[in-house]
């Protein structure tokens, strides 16, 4: 498992300025099909058609969440003492792989589509796919020690909580990589500062006290990103639209099972099913687009509309909702101009706290002080204190076309 590459490879990053390949094993991992297939997966969802150069995928933040694993485990102080050169290798295929099972458009396909990313992920991993063949070629058990790690199921909690926990590769990575991609500075922080500053003690991850301006920065930079860039409405009222096609979709193939025969890029749709890892391969943005662009020719007029409306970007109006009169006096109007509320009226409630000190020990944010005694992040900060405990942001919108789309 530790065979190296002759020479290490190196990948240009904007964010990580490079990712370094050492091992043969990672380099296998990247050239699998199924990882490749994250390159047709936008890594922000929809967020492409608010902030168009945001074009970024799933395989560059993979690339990146393993970049700071890496560096992770090369730097960190004292890490030596709780992993081994093996271990190293696991957690670092562990977090190239974590988002393997992401559908189109990412966390939307989520309302359209069981089981989740995270159960596919773990289905690719131990199921009938190159990435299983390359990892079983390492080590017979190394898929089965990759999911565990990604599950939380692994003994050694400090492996799972470098991929996933509140302070963690992946969401470094991505807010990083998202500010830099939307040419936004909300998501901006110092992540040499926490590289430099992080520890282990027992099995927790935790930042010494000199570190927690830069986690203080980083709290932020998530507060700012989901309320700035990922809850953006017009986001939102694209993602209104894809969920009506997909829930029209699946109603006419309800009523007419051969309707399927002009759509197989859609099979994963047919009632009762559980999406094969063939079709869930086959499963990614160019192919719903295409699906989008054989529906803008459809006979049924509901369909097609909605098909055009996701090409043209013919976006949903947005308002404020605040009681049941906003949603049944919407509904009665688009009624009025002949469109069925069923698919053209969505209500959709954005909620979100930037870091949560609630979940008794799961993976919390901790700060080493300097009399050695350990505290809890919004003990120390006065910052994430009046975040956390002030009043939680909640937003909830109705989506609904503002005119007959012609
Ligand atoms: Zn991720």
């Amino acid at each position: 498992m530790n065979q190296r590459c002759n020479e290490t490879k190196v990948m240009r990053d904007p964010i990580h300025e490079y990712i370094h390949v050492d091992y043969q094993i990672i380099w296998d991992l990247i050239n699998a099909r199924e990882f490749q297939r994250l390159r047709r997966i936008h890594q922000m969802g929809t967020s492409y058609q608010v902030y168009h150069t945001a074009e970024h995928s799933r395989f560059a933040h993979s690339l990146g969440v393993y970049e700071i694993i890496r560096r992770m485990v090369n730097e960190v102080k004292g890490l030596d003492a709780f992993l081994s050169e093996v271990e190293k290798i696991q957690i670092m295929c562990a977090g190239l792989l974590h988002d393997l099972g992401h559908g189109p458009f990412s966390h939307f396909f989520e309302s359209i589509l069981t089981p989740n990313h995270e159960q596919l992920t773990a289905m690719i991993i131990l199921g009938d796919s190159d990435i299983h063949r390359i990892l079983v070629k390492y080590a017979s058990d190394l898929p089965e020690q990759i999911v565990s790690i990604l599950n939380h199921s692994h003994p050694n909690k400090v492996m799972s909580r470098m991929i996933s926990s509140q302070l963690d590769a992946d969401r470094m990575d991505y807010l990083l990589r998202d500010a830099y991609f939307t040419g936004t500075s909300y998501g901006t922080f110092d992540l040499e500062r926490i590289l430099r500053t992080l520890r282990i003690i027992e099995d927790r991850l935790v930042i010494k006290e000199s570190g927690v301006h830069s986690v203080e920065d980083y709290i932020m930079a998530r507060y700012h990103m989901y309320w700035q860039v990922y809850y953006h409405p017009t986001s939102r009222s694209i993602e209104a639209i894809l969920y009506a096609f997909f829930n029209r979709m699946r109603d006419l193939i309800v009523k007419n099972p051969r309707y399927l025969d002009d759509y197989p890029m859609f099979q994963f749709l047919k009632p009762d099913h559980e999406i094969t890892l063939k079709e869930h391969y086959q499963l990614d943005e160019s192919s719903c687009f295409y699906g989008f662009q054989c529906a803008s020719d459809d006979e049924d007029k509901i369909l097609s509309d909605l098909a055009v409306r996701i090409l043209e970007r013919k976006l949903f109006d947005y308002a404020d909702f605040s009681s049941s009169d906003d949603y049944a006096l919407m509904k009665l109007r688009l009624i009025d101009l002949g469109f069925d509320p069923i698919y053209y009226l969505y209500m959709d409630k954005a909620e979100k706290r930037p870091y949560s000190p609630y979940n008794e020990d799961t993976n919390l944010i901790y700060i080493l002080m300097p009399d050695k005694t350990i505290r809890e992040l919004s003990q120390v900060s006065a910052i994430v204190n009046a975040v956390v405990y002030g009043q939680a942001k909640t937003e909830m919108k109705l989506f609904y076309p503002k005119e007959v789309n012609k």
